[in-house]
C-alpha cells in the first residue's frame, strides 16, 4: 500500500486529493509556490515542501523540483490532479523511473492517447464511433481541402496534441482553408511545440457527452455513467450534470460498454473519461482525457463512490471495490464552477476574498480552497470553486443548486455565481435543451 501522497497541484483539486488520502490513513505532502505559501492545501496537508516561484513553469510545471520534493519527503506515490503534469507523459515516466509511483494510467497510455490522431486511430479499432475526419494528420493545406471535400463543409482543424481549446480552427468553405489551416498549425506550434493537425467534420449543434471509465490495470475495466457537459464559453466547461438529460437507459449501457472495452483493451489502470459529441442520436468520440476529470464529483454524488480513493487503491495494486453490476445511478447531480472572474467579459479578478462562506445543507458540496482573508494569486487558473449539488431527480437538483447559489458568499471578488443564478431559470436548460453553443448564443442575447 501506498503510504506517503505528495500532490502535485494546488487549489481545490490538492484539498480533495488530501482528505481521501486522510480517509485512507494515508499521509500527505503539499507542494507550492512562493505566491502560494498561505494556501490551503499548505495549511491541511501534513507536510509541504515550497518547489519555486510563483509562474507554474518554474514550479507546479517543474519535474526536478517536485521529484526533489519526493525524495526530501519520502512520499512514493505522486497524485497530479488535473491541469499542470497530469497528462505529461514524461513526468509519469520520470517517476516510474525514479521508483515513485503515478497514480494514474502508465506513461505510455498517456502518450498514446495525447496525441490525438493516434487516439482516435485507436479507438476507432476498438469499435468506438469517431466523429468522420482525415485518417491521421494532415500535412498540407492541399490535402485538407481533399479531406473536406469528401466529408463536406463546415470542417474543423485540430492540433493532434491539442487541449483546453486551442489550435482549433472552423473551416465553413474551401476558400478559408489556406488562412485557417496555417493558423491552426502556427496556434499548435506556439502552444504545444508539435504542429501536427488533422480534420474533422464540424458538426454543427452537438452536445459534449463524456463517459467516466475506470480501470484496474490488469484488463477489467466499468463505465460509470455519462456526464453533460454541453455548457462551454470558449471550448472551456462552466457547468456538467449527471446523468446527461434525455439520454436512454440503452444509450448509456451501449456506449458506456464500448468505453468500459475500448480501456480495459489496453489494460488501462484508473479513471479516465472518453469524450464524445452527441449529435443526432450518435455518439462521436473526440478524445480521452487519462487523468481526474474537473467534473467527477457529479459521477460521484450519482454513484456514491469516492473516485480519488479508488485511484488510489488501484495504483496500490489493489482491486477496484465496486464492479460494473453494483454501478446503479441514484438521483441528478449538477456542478457550477465558480471562477474569479468578472462577468460579462469573463476577465480574471484575482485579490483579496474578505469574506467567504460556502453554501450547507442535504446534497451541497462546495470543494473549494478559499477562505476568508485570502487573496487568489493571479498566477494561475481562475478556478476557486466548485458547487456541486444531488438530488433525487433534475428538479430537485436544479432548485437545490439555485438555494445553495443564494447561500454563497465571496466578497472581494468578482466570480462567475451570478451566471448560473440566470442560466438556471431559463427554460431550455429546465428543459435540458442545450448543445455546445447554447452558452454563448446566450451570452450574447443577454449583451445586446
Ligand atoms: P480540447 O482537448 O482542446 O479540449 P476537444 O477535442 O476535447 O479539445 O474539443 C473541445 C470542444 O471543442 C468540444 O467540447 C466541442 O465543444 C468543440 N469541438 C471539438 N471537436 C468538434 C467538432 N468536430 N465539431 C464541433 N465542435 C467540436
Amino acid at each position: 500500500m501506498i503510504s506517503k501522497v505528495l500532490i502535485a497541484n494546488r487549489g481545490e483539486i490538492a484539498l480533495r486529493v488530501i482528505r481521501a488520502c486522510r480517509e485512507l490513513g494515508i499521509r500527505s505532502v503539499a507542494v507550492h509556490s512562493t505566491a502560494d505559501s498561505y494556501a490551503m492545501h499548505v495549511r491541511m496537508a501534513d507536510e509541504a515542501v515550497c518547489i519555486g516561484p510563483p509562474p507554474a513553469g518554474r514550479s507546479y510545471l517543474s519535474i526536478p523540483s517536485i521529484v526533489s520534493a519526493c525524495s526530501i519527503t519520502g512520499a512514493d506515490a505522486v497524485h497530479p490532479g488535473y491541469g499542470f503534469l497530469s497528462e505529461n507523459a514524461e513526468f509519469a515516466q520520470v517517476l516510474e523511473e525514479h521508483g515513485i509511483k503515478f497514480i494514474g494510467p502508465s506513461s505510455e497510455h498517456i502518450r498514446l492517447m495525447g496525441d490525438k490522431v493516434a487516439a482516435k486511430e485507436y479507438m476507432k479499432r476498438q469499435g468506438v464511433p469517431c466523429v468522420p475526419g482525415s485518417n491521421g494528420p494532415v500535412p498540407s493545406a492541399e490535402r485538407a481541402m481533399a479531406v473536406a471535400a469528401k466529408i463536406g463543409y463546415p470542417v474543423i482543424v485540430k492540433a493532434a496534441a491539442g487541449g483546453g481549446g486551442r489550435g482549433m480552427k472552423h473551416v465553413g468553405a474551401s476558400e478559408d482553408m489556406e488562412f485557417a489551416f496555417q493558423s491552426a498549425r502556427r496556434e499548435a506550434r506556439a502552444a504545444f511545440g508539435n504542429d501536427e493537425v488533422y480534420i474533422e467534420k464540424f458538426l454543427e449543434t452537438p452536445r459534449h457527452i463524456e463517459i467516466q471509465v475506470f480501470g484496474d490495470g490488469c484488463g477489467k475495466a466499468v463505465f460509470l455513467g455519462e456526464r453533460d457537459c454541453s455548457l462551454q464559453r470558449r471550448h472551456q466547461k462552466l457547468l456538467e450534470e449527471a446523468p446527461a438529460p434525455g439520454i436512454t437507459e440503452e444509450q448509456r449501457a451501449g456506449i458506456g460498454e464500448i468505453s468500459a472495452n475500448a480501456a480495459a483493451s489496453i489494460r488501462y489502470s484508473g479513471a479516465g473519461t472518453i469524450e464524445y459529441l452527441f449529435a443526432d442520436g450518435e455518439f462521436n468520440f473526440i478524445e480521452m482525457n487519462t487523468r481526474l476529470q474537473v467534473e467527477h464529483p457529479v459521477t460521484e454524488a450519482i454513484f456514491g463512490v469516492d473516485l480519488v480513493r479508488e485511484q488510489i487503491l488501484v495504483a496500490s495494486g489493489m482491486p477496484m471495490s465496486f464492479k460494473q453490476e453494483d454501478m446503479r445511478i441514484r438521483g441528478h447531480a449538477i456542478e457550477a464552477r465558480i471562477n474569479a472572474e468578472r462577468l460579462p467579459n469573463f476577465d480574471p479578478c484575482p485579490g483579496l476574498v474578505s469574506t467567504y462562506h460556502a453554501p450547507g445543507g442535504l446534497g451541497v458540496r462546495m470543494d473549494s480552497a478559499i477562505y476568508s482573508g485570502y487573496a487568489v494569486p493571479p498566477h494561475y487558473d481562475s478556478l476557486i470553486g466548485k458547487l456541486v449539488v444531488h438530488g433525487l431527480d433534475r428538479q430537485t437538483a436544479i432548485a437545490r443548486m439555485r438555494r445553495a447559489l443564494g447561500e454563497l458568499i465571496v466578497d472581494g471578488l468578482d466570480t462567475t455565481a451570478p451566471l448560473f443564478e440566470q442560466v438556471l431559470q431559463e427554460q431550455d436548460f429546465a428543459d435540458g435543451n442545450y448543445d455546445i453553443h447554447w452558452l454563448e448564443n446566450w451570452l450574447k442575447k443577454q449583451q445586446a
